[in-house]
């Protein structure tokens, strides 16, 4: 079976979704056109559509004409972002303030083209392989409600696979990890204070800057002392606020950060030293602590079963030369993670958009623009994977 010729049938027709679904970005939460878009056409090509209880998103579901089989789902997420587009492409932003700066619109129309290439060989397929367009990934908030809207149950899945547009490979190419891909996401918001006082006489209170300032320098020392060298572990502080004149000093120093890991082990370690960091801070200049700890995201990991896979269905439509590995993980998050928390036969992969030669222009940035030539290698390793899984005779 040539999965590449059958995905390539459909090449024209992703590039049309993709603009159009560029030309209509849409935040988080509100993708109501996109899902109109989705909903259109996967039902065009006999895909039935499941209900969900959320205002967008939607959940395709192909039932194989073989009999049962395994579940598989496939997952695209549609958000774009808040920020001006200045890519100067004909199908730019008609929605002033919003772009898809992080290529949904290229996962989309990935998804979209896979969908209708498995529709086509539904009777050679078995099993049930469900087609789920996320909203709100930027938020990291939308998978969570796409689970509490049932799309990883009845019946329960059994291998759930997505990707990302990504500079770590040239276009044509994949790039896979093994173990930990994407970091896990945590906030914290810290408070100091103490009575508040005259700049003059400090001595008469306690000063919650200077806590503040010690906190923020030995915070580094968790990562750099009490976390294991050869495990990875970020913690920033990327808010300070306090005080409003020259001499007074103030009653609260309020910092707020993030820390990002790649094991569960290093996430829980993390909120513990942190903890007891604050605490001493605090102890040592005399004032009153508040840590506001808010658990965010798990990190990303590839299940190795799914890995192999992968490399077999890519090498297949893209060529072994063209699956590579891409040496680290991301310390940046992905919801797609509360996925793999729930199926731990989960792999998420990225999908190369680098032109050689060119220079590149990164996710998130005002002049990126997918690159349509993606949009056939991607759908490509979504419909072999399913194939070597529940096609005919596997
Ligand atoms: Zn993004
Ligand atoms: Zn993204």
């Amino acid at each position: 079976m040539d999965i590449r010729s059958l995905v390539a049938e459909n090449a024209e027709a992703m590039v049309h979704w993709r603009h159009s679904i560029h030309a209509s970005p849409e935040l988080g939460f509100k993708e109501f056109e996109t899902t109109k878009l989705v909903a259109r056409e996967l039902s065009s090509a006999g895909i039935e559509l499941r209900p969900l209880e959320a205002e967008t998103g939607v959940l395709g579901i192909l039932k194989g004409g073989q009999g049962r089989g395994p579940v598989i789902v496939l997952r695209a997420d549609m958000d774009a972002l808040p920020m001006e587009e200045e890519t100067g492409v004909p199908w730019s932003s008609q929605n002033p303030g919003v772009m898809h700066a992080c290529g949904h619109d290229g996962h989309t129309s990935v998804l979209l083209g896979a969908a209708k290439t498995l529709a086509a060989l539904k009777d050679r397929l078995r099993g049930e392989i469900r087609f789920l367009f996320q909203p709100a990934e930027e938020t990291l908030y939308g998978a969570r409600k796409m689970i509490e809207a049932g799309v990883l149950e009845s019946p329960p899945a059994d291998y759930v696979m997505g990707l990302h547009g990504s500079p770590l490979a040239e276009v044509g190419q994949v790039a896979v990890l093994r173990g930990p891909v994407m970091a896990s996401a945590d906030m914290f918001t810290v408070t100091f204070s103490a009575d508040g006082g005259h700049g003059a006489y400090p001595h008469r209170t306690r000063d919650p800057i200077v806590a503040a300032g010690h906190f923020i320098t030995s915070v580094q020392e968790i990562v750099s002392r009490q976390v294991n060298t050869l495990d990875s572990a970020v913690v920033s502080v990327c808010a300070v606020e306090a005080g409003t004149a020259y001499n007074i000093i103030p009653k609260n120093a309020v910092l707020k950060g993030t820390i990002r890991t790649l094991r569960e082990e290093v996430r829980g370690e993390m909120e513990a030293r942190l903890q007891e960091k604050v605490e001493g801070v605090a102890k040592t200049f005399g004032c009153q602590w508040n840590l506001d700890f808010i658990h965010g995201i798990p990190s990303v990991s590839n299940d190795d079963a799914m890995v192999d896979r992968l490399y077999r269905a890519a090498g297949t439509v893209l060529g072994n030369e063209n699956v590579v590995d891409p040496v680290r993980p991301l310390m940046g998050s992905e919801d797609f993670a509360f996925y793999g928390e729930i199926v731990p036969q989960s792999l998420f992969f990225q999908l190369g958009f680098v032109e050689p030669g060119e220079p590149i222009i990164h996710l998130h940035n005002s002049k990126f623009d997918f690159n349509d030539k993606a949009l056939v290698p991607g759908a490509s390793v979504f419909c072999q994977f399913v194939w070597d899984l529940l096609g005919n005779g596997q």
